[in-house]
């Protein structure tokens, strides 16, 4: 699909992979409805009100997400793609001798942002975008970008509730490209491995070389704009679809 003078709702707008998919897509033209649950975050976006709305939203919340995407579609007429980065990624332990058992509420709190939001945003994105005119001989009315972690394949001691909710916006893609197909929309997801954002910037210091040093090429932490850019490749390749893409450096975490 073009990107020039569409509009595109961004997820985690306010920060790392978010604003980085944010940066790429204005600068080829498009608009951005900034999706985020941090409104310091979104205070950050100081762009143009002719090329971006701001949404405050929890994703984890259903009627939040149907109201933000709405209001979107109120205010730009049209919403053409969606790229859903927001995200948490605590660490816990089944079981430790320190800290006890792995809080329930944690692993809720975890599903219901990284995946139960993942599905809201589909589902609230889906029969906007079937409304769209279509934009190419393909037929094709829109598509959607879903952020999963190499941790859905390789996760570490302290990830499962992490991989399990990534895991599981692995398994939606399929079966959701199937369906979306017959509409002319697209869907995939990109699992990045280890980017130097806020989430990873909370590791200490030597966590953080540690994971960089287990990156065979090229080594060191991803940058965002590298996301920005694989962004702007699945949008505009229509034959991108119903897949997890592993974007990583080669990393397979021990
Ligand atoms: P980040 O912390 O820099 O940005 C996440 C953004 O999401 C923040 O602006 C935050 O306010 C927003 N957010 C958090 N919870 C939200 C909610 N409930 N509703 C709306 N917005 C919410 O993190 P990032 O590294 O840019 O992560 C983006 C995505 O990429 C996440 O899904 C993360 O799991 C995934 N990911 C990141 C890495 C990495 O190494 N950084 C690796 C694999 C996957």
């Amino acid at each position: 699909m073009e990107i020039k003078n569409k509009v595109f709702a961004v997820t985690g707008a306010g920060s790392g992979l978010g604003l980085a998919t944010v940066e790429h897509i204005l600068s080829r033209g498009g608009m951005v409805m900034a999706i985020d649950v941090s409104a310091s975050n979104l205070d950050l976006l100081d762009h143009s009100p002719r090329i971006l709305s701001k949404h405050l939203c929890d994703v984890s919340q259903n009627h939040e997400v149907i109201a933000a995407l709405k209001a979107g579609q109120k205010h730009w007429g049209h919403i053409h793609g969606g790229i859903h980065c927001a995200g948490i990624a605590p660490a816990a332990k089944i079981f430790s001798k320190r800290k006890g058992s792995h809080p329930d509420v944690l692993f809720e709190r975890v599903i219901s942002i990284n995946l139960l939001g993942s599905f809201y945003f589909v589902n609230a994105l889906t029969p906007i975008m079937i409304e769209n005119q279509v934009d190419s001989p393909d037929g094709e009315r829109g598509c959607i970008i879903l952020t999963s972690s190499v941790a859905s394949y390789e996760g570490q001691i302290g990830q499962v509730a992490y991989a399990a909710s990534k895991g599981g916006v692995n398994a939606m893609i399929l079966p959701a490209a199937r369906e979306l197909a017959s509409h002319g929309i697209r869907i995939n997801a990109i699992a990045p491995g280890i980017f130097k954002t806020a989430m990873v910037d909370n590791f200490p210091e030597e966590v953080q070389q540690d994971l960089a040093s287990q990156i065979p090429f090229p080594n060191r932490l991803g940058k965002p704009t590298e996301y920005g850019q694989l962004v702007i490749s699945i949008l505009t390749n229509p034959m991108i679809n119903g897949t997890v893409i592993r974007l990583d450096g080669a990393v397979r975490m021990t």
